[in-house]
């Protein structure tokens, strides 16, 4: 007896391991290398297509109660990251090559886990699967998966460019995290006064943008949390300094003063060679990006060794799809994981995974599955996807606003995210001890 799974990412990898540790067998379907998709760049599984960031630590904050929660469902991938962790100030970031490495070996060292490289177009019937193919799905695989269900949603999603350490121009930068959390050399911060931020802004609000594919170009949908630097540029002058450019927390040793409005550049990798570009991502055209990123002082001779893109992303209308076990309404065997499912970002997806996988391992025992509680995150976001009274379905990452309310909510902000917290780990905690 085997479980199927399609695609190696990170709700893929996930789900695998899942299921070996359970001791059942796991054919795991991926199309790399003889395929990849736009975003996907090498050979290895659980590949971080954008930022090397997997978001806050602290366990009083949303992302940082996700984490918590798959390391204590025993997530294969927080270990990785644990493993190859790169200073972010309160964030978590890995160095995505040795990341994706540690996952690959952790793959295909694993005596149950037989790794077939190849392109799936069909979901094989009357066998245990799981389909975590991702927000980049094959076409064949997605028409087929639109032919079961009658329709699925896409919006766009985009990706922002990296630069080499070594051509920043440490003259016009300075190294600090805001509010001096973390390391100080955590980030490398571009200030810009407002004559530089204007002419910078106009030249970005007036940039020639590539054009899009695979989806209606006259009116894309694109998704708030990774919306590209030029889209949120057009909504006002000021919406940059407010949002991925605020100089909130962060005053330049230069000048001793707040600057008007900052870039900040988060390393990429333990070597601390290559740079990205927090908040950039970008749908400009490859020369576009270089003339226009490069007015920022700092970043005048800039080295790119990789361009922001912008691409389709693929997800179910799952209330109307998906049970909240990530199992098909009408086919208990048939499981979906990660962001195809409408849970939004690298760590959610591999949550998911880690749920489909547990779950699929319930069917294939002959046990019933299992739905965390609704007050813990994965229980909330479980929940969210599959409600059906949720009319217009949008993707959702880790918030607490997903929780359900608290009886004595306090007025501070970071103490009502350690009660949430709090609660959803004894709630947690509880049930696996129950289970
Ligand atoms: P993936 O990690 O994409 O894994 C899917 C795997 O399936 C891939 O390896 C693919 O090659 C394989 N595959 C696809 N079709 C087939 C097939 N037919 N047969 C066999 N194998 C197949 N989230 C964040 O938290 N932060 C970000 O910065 C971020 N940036 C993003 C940028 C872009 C351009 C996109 C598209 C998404 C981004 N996301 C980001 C969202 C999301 O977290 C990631 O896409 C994440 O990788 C999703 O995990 P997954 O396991 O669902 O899919």
């Amino acid at each position: 007896m085997h479980i199927n799974v399609i695609g190696a990412g990170l709700a893929g990898c996930e789900a695998a391991m899942q299921i070996a540790s359970h001791g059942i067998k796991v054919h795991l379907y991926e199309m790399k290398p003889n395929k990849k998709t736009p975003a996907h760049h090498t050979e290895k599984y659980a590949e971080l297509v954008c930022s090397n960031s997997l978001k806050a630590m602290r366990v009083e904050s949303a992302a940082g109660l996700l984490k918590e929660e798959m390391r204590r469902l025993d997530s294969f991938l927080m270990k990785c990251a644990d493993a190859c962790k790169v200073p972010a100030g309160g964030a978590l970031a890995v160095d995505r090559d040795i990341f994706s490495s540690l996952a690959t070996e952790g793959i295909k060292s694993s005596e149950l886990i037989e790794v077939y490289e190849e392109e799936v177009c069909e979901i094989p019937k009357d066998e245990i699967t799981v389909v975590a193919s991702g927000p980049l799905t094959s076409e064949p695989l997605a028409e087929y998966i639109r032919g079961m269900f009658g329709s699925s949603l896409s919006f766009f999603d985009a990706a922002a460019p990296i630069v080499t350490a070594e051509s920043i121009d440490m003259e016009y930068a300075f190294c600090a995290s805001r509010y001096d959390k973390g390391d100080g050399d955590d980030y490398i911060n571009c200030p810009m006064n407002k004559e530089e931020y204007e002419t910078f802004y106009n030249a970005l609000i007036s940039a020639e943008r590539a054009p899009l594919h695979d989806c209606d170009v006259s009116n894309p949908k694109v998704y708030e949390g990774c919306m590209p630097v030029e889209v949120m540029a057009q909504r006002g002058e000021g919406t940059l300094r407010f949002g991925p450019m605020k100089p909130v927390g962060l005053v330049n040793p230069k000048t001793g003063h707040r600057p008007w409005a900052v870039l900040q550049l988060r390393k990429e990798n333990k070597a601390g060679n290559m740079y990205n570009l927090v908040g950039f991502q970008t749908n400009l055209k490859f020369p576009e990006q270089k003339r226009v990123f490069s007015l920022i002082p700092a970043l005048h001779n800039a080295v790119f060794v990789r361009y922001g893109v912008m691409h389709r992303n693929t997800f179910l209308d799952s209330p109307r799809i998906l049970n909240s076990d990530f199992s098909v309404k009408d086919n208990h065997s048939l499981f979906f994981a990660g962001q195809i499912t409408g849970v939004e970002g690298y760590m959610e997806s591999a949550a998911s995974g880690i749920m489909a996988g547990i779950n699929a391992c319930r069917v294939a025992e002959g046990k019933s599955t299992i739905t965390l509680p609704n007050d813990t995150m994965i229980g909330a976001l479980s929940a969210y996807i599959s409600d059906s009274s949720v009319k217009k379905f949008q993707p959702m990452g880790a918030n607490f606003g997903v929780l359900p309310e608290l009886e004595n909510r306090p007025r501070d902000k970071k103490e009502r995210g350690a009660v949430y917290s709090a609660r959803a780990l004894k709630s947690l905690d509880n049930y696996l001890k129950d289970i």
